[in-house]
């Protein structure tokens, strides 16, 4: 393969040739595409390396030691933790404010939850955020009450968010180095290119100049960017000439903005995802958000878990997206969300242009739809090794089974890429690779994929998505020159 100006320029299998100004010998390694992680979250999986990380903990005890640890280091600010995960506990309960607050009473404390849409908050984080008992629960979210009416710490959905916002936000030279640190980290994990799947988390101009300054100062991935929807459209618009400006400074092939990203519904692990029917199984089941009927789409009378959006108001924030000229990504981890969306992509007259983030739980009828329609679809096949027990605990193990449809997806001409949705796992592409080959056990092994297709996934089928189709993925002459090396 001869690389120029980064490159590829031909690529076969002569031995020899003249000029050659630098030859590398692989020594026996194979060469390959770099992964594209097509849906992750760059800027938080730097800002989560500093954070406390309750991966480990397997037991509530186990938690509340670290955390308790953790505030005896370092006693100043938030104390900030990720990766909780009440579902690997023996009794599957949640931690509460009041455990919390045996730790810390005036220093807020905040455990994210490992799937990235709830957490537990102690008293001193919900009072920063201007949570007390009087407070009503937001659209979309839940301040979790126990038997006396008593706010538990426990928040779901848009009440985790609102409680999140409330912590201290990085400063632009903070994100700057969080996001080389994610590039650095990814990089050894050989993927060339990542899409931040949320934009504009914290303070979109900054996190734009933060991008382009990373990406200036060497950042080890090319990094393509979806907008949440509201910095750009939505109440807390940023001055459109500012945007525009921003975004015209990022430099191309290495940053750029690649589409708008809007959220239809939660997580199965905390019961949030739209799903027809109910959530089953021992753990409590999230709120019920209505009983709609959909005559139209489906026979289910009954759904569960939250809508982020009415559906009407869905249709149009993607309709709104999608007349500025941006492909839209939409995140819709249940069935129901998902026909919900393609119900708005279908609205806009250009379905096959948008994607859908997730679509976890997929009917054969919404497979054929999604056939028709022809969005592309982005799944993250390592999340079957790490939340099986939280699929079957809240779906019963027989519809966990049949999570991630992958084979199915494919036979059906649809155009299906693999991604990690970092930091919510850790992230290694060739995890997400085994697990979508071999399927984890208790896992429907008929939606298994062949180890190379799984591979097209992770590289060409990435470019695609993310609008580099033909410019990388597959180190054919005219492509960019991103590859990986096997480990020797
Ligand atoms: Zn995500």
């Amino acid at each position: 393969m001869l690389v120029e100006d980064g490159i590829v320029q031909w690529r076969d299998d002569r031995q020899g040739s003249a000029d050659r100004e630098k030859e590398v010998d692989l020594e026996g390694r194979a060469l390959w595409p770099a992964f594209i992680d097509a849906h992750c979250h760059i800027l938080p999986t730097g800002l989560d390396l500093q954070k406390l990380h309750l991966g480990d903990c397997a037991g509530r005890a186990e938690v509340l030691e670290t955390v308790w640890k953790r505030h005896r280091e370092r006693p100043d600010g938030w104390l900030l933790a990720v990766h909780y995960d009440q579902t690997k506990f023996p009794d599957g309960e949640h931690l509460t404010r009041s455990e919390l607050d045996r730790i810390s009473g005036d220093r807020p404390i905040l455990l994210r939850h490992s799937n990235g849409h709830a957490s537990v908050a102690n008293s001193a984080a919900l009072r920063a955020a201007g949570v007390d008992e009087t407070t009503p629960d937001p659209p979309g979210g839940t301040y979790r009450r126990d038997a006396s009416g008593r706010l538990d710490g426990v928040l779901l959905e848009m009440a985790h968010e609102i409680v999140s916002e409330a912590s201290p936000k990085p400063t632009r030279d903070e994100m700057v180095e969080a996001i080389l640190l994610a590039g650095e980290r990814m990089a050894a994990l050989g993927i060339g290119c990542a899409s931040d799947m949320m934009t504009g988390r914290f303070d979109l101009l900054d996190e734009l100049d933060a991008y382009r300054l990373a990406a200036e100062r060497g950042c080890g991935i090319r990094t393509r960017l979806y907008l949440q929807w509201k910095p750009v459209f939505g109440g807390r618009r940023v001055e459109p000439d500012l945007l525009q400006e921003r975004i015209r400074a990022l430099p191309g092939d290495r940053c750029r903005v690649a589409g708008v990203k809007i959220f239809a519904d939660g997580a199965i692990g905390s019961a949030t995802a739209a799903i027809y029917g109910r959530y089953t199984g021992e753990a409590p089941a999230g709120p019920t958000i209505g009983r709609r009927s959909r005559p139209a789409a489906s026979a289910h009378a009954e759904t569960s878990g939250q809508l982020i959006y009415k559906p009407e108001r869905l249709t149009q924030m993607v309709e709104t997206a999608h007349e500025a000229g941006h492909q839209v990504a939409v995140h819709a981890i249940g069935d129901y969300a998902v026909d919900l969306v393609l119900d708005a992509f279908e609205a806009t007259g250009e379905p096959s242009r948008h994607r859908i983030e997730h679509a976890m739980l997929l009917s054969d009828a919404q497979i054929e739809r999604l056939a028709r329609l022809n969005p592309f679809v982005t799944m993250q096949p390592e999340f079957l090794m790490r939340f099986g027990h939280a699929y079957r605990r809240q779906l019963g193990s027989e519809r966990a089974a049949k999570l991630k449809r992958a084979r199915s997806v494919l036979d059906a001409g649809i155009r299906l890429s693999f991604s990690s949705d970092r930091p919510i796992v850790p992230g290694d592409p060739r995890d997400g690779i085994s697990a979508a080959v071999e399927r984890p056990e208790g896992f429907d092994p008929g939606e298994a994929v062949p180890h190379e297709e799984a591979l097209v996934a992770y590289t060409a089928a990435g470019a695609e998505v993310n609008g580099d189709g033909g410019r990388m993925g597959s180190l054919t002459p005219g492509q960019l020159a991103d590859f990986r090396l096997d480990p020797r």
